[in-house]
């Protein structure tokens, strides 16, 4: 299998504090990577490098094989989609604008067929029949497949979460993991930052435990969740009283 993303001594500064150090890692195509850590630990940060809404420090990010510079910015913003925790949507356009945005303005699809794409995904989404509406008139869960769909319509090579469920409410949370579960059965690369252990351990084709800047430990859900090498990878797992099922 190629490797869609390669990451290689990957490393971000905030002034004097380093939190991304070194990193270097490769996904292959159609892999999961599930991202669990503690909080501050850099996985936002992580994320946010390979989209280049942080300029790294240092390190080198590859798509497809290809060297993202600033000069390939608007590729990479092409081929690697982003969800966040908050939703982001566009409150004055409706949902399906909200689609189409993206497609119209930067690959300058036209109206209609931006509309037809548009539709196909919502309906992949759940949501065909919210077209017209405007994001505020939709729950949580909702506006976050609403986001997820946005992104997809820029077709993207790889799709990056960062704790795409932690504002929802505990009953709508699984609406949204069964999208994301959707895509990735599809075939879709992924990295999800997530706390939904039950969702890493079903989904995951490999789980990192990042911490401190570091990949700390990588393995199969299976093998992190029931025989986790590391004490920090324990320690972590048992806060969260999460003991696989
Ligand atoms: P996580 O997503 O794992 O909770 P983050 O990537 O958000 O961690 O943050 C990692 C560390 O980087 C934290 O100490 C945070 O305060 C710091 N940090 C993140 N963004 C910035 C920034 N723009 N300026 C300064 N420090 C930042
Ligand atoms: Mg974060």
């Amino acid at each position: 299998m190629p490797s869609i993303l390669e990451v290689v001594d990957l490393t971000k500064r905030f002034g004097e504090l380093t939190v991304i150090d070194k990193v270097s890692f490769s996904v292959e195509v159609g892999e999961v990577i599930c991202v669990i850590g503690p909080s501050g630990s850099g996985k936002s940060t992580l994320l946010r490098c390979l989209n280049r809404l942080e300029a790294p420090s240092g390190g080198r990010v590859l798509i497809d094989g290809e060297e993202v510079t600033s000069r390939s910015l608007h590729l990479l913003r092409r081929h690697v989609g982003m969800v966040f925790q908050h939703f982001n949507l566009f409150p004055h356009l409706t949902v399906i604008e909200n689609v189409m945005e993206g497609p119209r303005t930067v690959l300058k699809t036209p109206r209609a067929a931006a509309r037809v794409r548009a539709l196909e995904l919502l309906d992949k989404v759940g949501l065909k029949d919210k077209a017209e509406a405007r994001p505020a008139n939709l729950s949580g869960g909702q506006q976050q497949r609403v986001a997820i769909a946005r992104a997809l319509a820029m077709e993207p090579r790889v799709m990056l979460f960062d704790e795409a469920t932690s504002a929802l409410d505990p009953e709508i949370i699984g609406e949204v993991l069964s999208v994301m579960k959707q895509l990735a059965d599809e075939g879709m690369t992924m990295l999800v930052v997530t706390h939904e252990m039950d969702f890493a351990e079903r989904v995951a084709s490999r789980v990192f435990m990042f911490d401190g800047g570091h990949v700390v430990e990588e393995g199969p859900p299976e093998e992190i969740f029931r025989s986790a090498h590391h004490e920090r990878t324990r320690r972590f797992l048992n806060q969260l009283h999460w003991e696989g099922q």
